[in-house]
């Protein structure tokens, strides 16, 4: 058995950054402006203060403006659609991103349907998940993007290869579902009442595993010689994937910290890039 390859999300993330940075420029120089990127953080959940961090970290290295807005705990689901509105009436914000999760109290759902889908850039509105799965021009759900973006930049072989998601979550497991389905690949999507999952998981020649479960994933499930894909982060920075064990098996994976992560932020910057480029009527210089 060669030795796997690593899918090395925090390399491609920076060289994507250096990219975006240039295009910021171009915006900047013609049109006066930069992008900016509203996120709305309800609460002080620990992780989700930490990744708020980290994406305004982001912002600022391609120079966008992160206009980050602070909500206390109490807020109610009118209070965040009443302030999503807002967003989607200045013409000044490109991207919208609702921190996720927000608290048991608020309906997520109808929050993230409130984002007009012309600023959904990290993907979370049920329109704009019909139009990505019917592809139709549409953003995508971050970590999905991320994912696709990182197993093409390897030139890991997706059409007609069995791929098997583990999560059906709404911002995770479902879009990159569907993104694989629409990569050609044939699509099994595992949920907790999936039966033999090791078996049906030692079927796939993709796996990827979104179920908030440290180290979930045995290596014993795995098929010689399949790509691994871990978009697991769990406290200690451990995946969904007992990666320690389950390696050596496989042709790739993605290492958690330094995979699947940084490649999220990266799609999430990437499309408020983008978003900007439309409101200033530019073409992008990517498709
Ligand atoms: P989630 O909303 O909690 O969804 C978890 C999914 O796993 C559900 O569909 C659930 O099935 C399934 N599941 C739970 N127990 C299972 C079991 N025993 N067997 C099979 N399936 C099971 O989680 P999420 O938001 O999708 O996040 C998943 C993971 O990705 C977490 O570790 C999270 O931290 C990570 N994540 C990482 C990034 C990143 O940027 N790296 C971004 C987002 C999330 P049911 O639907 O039947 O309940």
């Amino acid at each position: 058995m060669q030795t796997p390859v690593i899918l090395d999300g925090k390399t491609l993330a920076k060289s994507i950054e250096q990219e975006l940075h240039e295009r910021v420029r171009r915006i900047k120089d013609i049109t006066g402006s930069v992008p900016v990127l509203a996120t709305i953080i309800v609460g002080n959940d620990p992780a989700s203060v930490t990744y708020v961090r980290m994406k305004g970290n982001a912002c600022n290295r391609v120079g966008i403006r992160p206009h980050k807005i602070e909500m206390p705990e109490e807020s109610t689901t009118d209070d965040v659609i009443r302030q999503i509105q807002t967003l989607n009436e200045d013409p000044n914000v490109h991207g919208i991103l609702l921190q996720h999760p927000v608290p048991r109290h608020i309906d997520e759902m109808a929050c993230f349907n409130s984002i007009d889908i012309t600023k959904d850039v990290d993907g979370v509105n049920t329109h704009t998940f019909g139009r990505m799965t019917m592809q139709v021009d549409a953003y995508k759900s971050a970590t999905p993007l991320g994912i696709i973006t990182l197993l093409k930049h390897y030139k890991i072989p997706i059409e007609g290869r069995e791929a098997v998601v583990i999560g059906r979550s709404p911002i995770l497991g479902k879009p990159v579902a569907m993104m694989l389905l629409n990569e050609n690949a044939t699509v099994t999507i595992c949920h907790s009442r999936t039966k033999n999952l090791p078996e049906v998981v030692r079927r796939a020649d993709i796996v990827v595993a979104a179920v908030g479960k440290p180290e979930f994933v045995q290596a014993d499930w795995v098929k010689e010689g399949c790509v691994l894909v871990d978009a697991g982060y769990n406290p200690g920075n451990i995946g969904d994937i007992d990666l320690k064990n389950a390696t050596s098996k496989c042709s790739a994976y993605t290492p958690v910290p330094g995979g699947v992560g940084p490649m999220t932020i990266s799609s999430l910057i990437r499309q408020t890039v983008e978003s900007a480029e439309k409101r200033f009527g530019l073409a992008t210089a990517e498709k």
